[in-house]
This record gives structure tokens, C-alpha cells and sequence, in this order.
């Protein structure tokens, strides 16, 4: 079964299920769950996969779903939704409004999980007519808003023997029918960083017989950053930008001890790795300079997701496939992160953006906001997308290279 048949199963499959798909989705949306506390979310989600013939493994702390369709020697392809909910106040004035009180699935995970429970049940119906040529691996994670639902999803050996891993996000700056892809970078590194620095203290008559503790922690905040950008490839866009930093009590003593917090935001993933041992021996030999100690406190958040190409040359093709020609746009690297980056740490895989804009519904809609909301024509051009996402990437053998006959990236684009 190639293109056309496989569009012609979709459009059968969506007719029979699109109402009650998005009818999940108001559910979800109703019921929103935070991270780690996706209770309710996960029941409904085993109830349906049971309901389609699957068998799915709840996660040990009872969120989060881990799910195989198929058997045999084929390839292992996996899809990845996030179910949790953000800790915000819905404003919408909806039928399907957030009955909880300060949770709101304000940045479309409830879309998500949707969308990819309705592929999970189109391709356990795909398997049972031996049509799937492997295995697929549906991962419902929990918790990607903390982050780290991703860890414990690959804790649990969600993507061990996968051979490629596929996930998509919600994005209203896209049209609905549309999906945006970009191979490299397409979300950012973001972590704290933490610096107490300490010293003697003294008279301030007196700085030369202890440690300016005020004057060197403010070359410390000035020469990091400064020697940060002379030290790391410009392209990579790290920057190190304080937030808060606090020292002494009185006009004329030096104090012992004072402190500096901010953030470092990457575009790159060599320079995010690098940049915790980098910081610290900048800030070492700051602090010798004037006679202080200083001790950093370095909190990773997530890399950036970077897209193989190979797997979104795959994800171009199944959105021909199944969303029609010029369905593809290209789009930018975000600021934001996202955890889908932990699991292409490993194995290799594409993160695609999903056009939820009405075209002309004239409203602006942003992600993290508590009036975020979806077309929801997204969900069956979701399901769609997704399902032939995996079936293309079966099909072509997820450890194969791309054949010649398939379109590249840029012919789609
Ligand atoms: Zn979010
Ligand atoms: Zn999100």
C-alpha cells in the first residue's frame, strides 16, 4: 500500500472517527491534569487503546502510557505525544472549558495525546490486516512541562530497539492543514546558573588587606558574559544574561559572601554541552584574579531538539502523502524548549510543527496563554500526518538510507 490507497484509508478512517476524536480531545480539555498527576488522562487513554485490540503499559507512577503495535523482524518506529496540562488559569469561554481551577491544557498537549491515540487505533486496525511492516512504539508521556518526562519514559526503556522516533507540537502560527518542518535545530537550550561568591570581608578603608568581595563579583558579572562571546562560536547564540544578584548590608563593609543568578540559552547543542565547564573555568580564574572563592550551581534544562534530516525528509513525505502537495512550510528555530530533545540525545528522529490557525478566524492565538486554543481540523490532519509518518518511515526501513525516488526537503518546501 503506497500514497494514494493509504489517503484513501485515512479519509475512510477520519470519517468514522473524527466526532469522537475530538470529542476525547473536549474531555482532555475539561479535565486538565499537571505534570506527573496525569491520573484520569491516562486511564482514558488505556481505556481506548484497550478498547482497539492494543495491550498499553502504564507507566510505574501510574501517568504515562507505553504502547507497541505489530510484531515481526520489521523496523521499530516510535510516536511520542505529551499529555500534561500547565499550572494556568483557562480563559476561554467554551463549552470545553478547564473545570480545574489554575490547569489549563493551554499548550495543546490535550491535541496532541488526541492525535495520536486516533493513530494508534488507525494502525492497530493497519496491524491486524498484516499491512504494518514493523513495529510502532506509542509513547504517551507524561510531563513534559516540568521537564522530564521524557527521562522517565526512556527510564522505563520506552525507546530501547527504536530505530527512529517522530513527535509533533501544536504551533497557531501555522494554518491548519499545513505542518512546519526544519532539519537541525528547531527549540533551544535554556538552564540556570547559580554563583555564591565568598571571601574574608573587612573595613572598606581597608580592601587590600582582605578580598573586594562587591568589586569582583561584579567583574565576574561582567567578564562572563563578555568572555562567553569571545570564547564560543558566535552562530550558536549562547548567551548568559543575569537576573538577580545580591551582596553586603552597609556603605563602608565588604561583605563575605554574595550572589548572581541567571540563565544561559543556546541554540547549539555542542555549545549547550560544553557550556557548564566552560562558565566554570571563566568564573575560576575571574575570582583568583581578586582573591575570592566562588562555587557555581548549574541546573540543566533541556538541550535543543535537533531534527535528523533524514527523518524529516520522511516527515515531508508523509505530509504529501497524506496532507496533499504544498502542505510543507519551512519554519525558524524557537527560543522555547522541549523535552522531545532528550530522546534524539540518542536515537535519531524529527520534531514537526502542526498548523492549528483557522486561516480566517482572525484571532491570534499563543501557546502558554490561557486563552489557547486550537482549529480543531488539526486533529484529523494530525492523525493523518502522524499515521503515515510511520508507516512512510516502516516503508523506507528506519536504518535505511533515503531512497532516490523520494522527494528531498527542499523540493517540498
Ligand atoms: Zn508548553
Ligand atoms: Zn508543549
Amino acid at each position: 500500500m503506497r500514497g494514494r490507497e493509504l489517503r484513501g484509508e485515512l479519509d475512510a478512517f477520519l470519517t468514522e472517527t473524527e466526532q469522537d476524536l475530538v470529542a476525547f480531545r473536549r474531555d482532555l480539555h475539561r479535565h486538565p491534569e499537571l505534570a506527573f498527576a496525569e491520573y484520569r488522562t491516562t486511564r482514558r487513554i488505556a481505556e481506548r487503546l484497550t478498547a482497539a485490540g492494543l495491550t498499553p503499559a502504564i507507566m510505574p507512577r501510574g501517568t504515562g502510557i507505553i504502547c507497541e503495535v505489530g510484531s515481526g523482524d520489521g523496523p521499530t518506529v516510535a510516536l511520542r505525544a505529551d499529555i500534561d496540562a500547565l499550572p494556568l488559569q483557562d480563559e476561554k469561554d467554551v463549552s470545553y472549558r478547564s473545570t480545574v481551577a489554575g490547569a489549563c491544557h493551554a499548550c495543546g498537549h490535550d491535541v496532541h495525546t488526541t492525535i495520536l491515540l486516533g493513530t494508534s487505533i488507525f494502525l492497530a486496525r493497519q496491524a491486524e490486516a498484516g499491512l504494518l511492516p514493523g513495529r510502532v512504539r506509542l509513547l504517551f508521556q507524561p510531563a513534559e512541562e516540568l521537564p522530564g518526562g521524557a527521562l522517565e519514559v526512556m527510564a522505563q526503556g520506552g525507546i530501547s530497539g527504536v530505530d527512529r522516533i517522530f513527535g509533533l507540537h501544536c504551533d497557531p502560527r501555522v494554518d491548519v492543514g499545513q505542518v512546519g518542518l526544519k532539519p537541525g535545530p528547531i527549540t533551544s537550550a535554556c538552564d540556570k546558573l547559580a554563583i555564591r561568591v565568598s571571601g574574608p570581608g573587612g573595613h572598606t578603608a581597608r580592601p587590600h588587606l582582605t578580598a573586594d568581595l562587591v568589586f569582583a563579583l561584579a567583574k565576574i558579572l561582567t567578564e562572563l558574559p563578555a568572555a562567553l562571546s569571545r570564547r564560543v562560536d558566535p552562530r550558536s547564540s549562547l548567551s548568559l544574561v543575569w537576573g538577580r544578584v545580591e551582596a553586603g548590608s552597609a556603605a563602608n563593609a565588604i561583605p563575605d559572601d554574595g550572589i548572581a543568578e541567571g540563565t544561559v540559552r543556546c541554540l547549539d547543542e555542542n555549545a549547550w554541552h560544553a557550556a557548564p565547564d566552560l562558565i566554570k573555568a571563566l568564573l575560576e580564574s575571574v575570582a583568583s584574579a581578586y582573591g575570592v572563592e566562588a562555587t557555581m550551581d548549574y541546573t540543566r534544562g533541556v538541550p535543543p531538539v535537533v531534527n535528523d534530516e533524514v527523518s524529516v525528509q520522511m516527515l515531508a513525505e508523509a505530509a504529501a502523502r497524506a496532507l496533499g502537495e504544498g502542505s510543507v512550510v519551512p519554519t525558524q528555530q524557537s527560543l522555547g524548549g522541549e523535552d522531545f530533545a532528550w530522546y534524539l540525545e540518542s536515537i535519531p528522529g524529527a520534531f514537526a510543527r502542526l498548523g492549528t490557525r483557522s486561516p480566517d478566524g482572525g484571532v491570534e492565538y499563543d501557546i502558554h496563554q490561557g486563552t489557547f486554543d486550537v482549529d480543531e481540523r488539526a486533529i484529523g490532519h494530525g492523525v493523518r500526518f502522524m499515521a503515515a509518518t510511520a508507516l512512510t518511515a516502516l516503508w523506507e526501513g528506519a536504518r535505511a538510507d533515503i531512497p532516490d525516488e523520494l522527494p528531498t526537503l527542499a523540493d517540498s518546501l
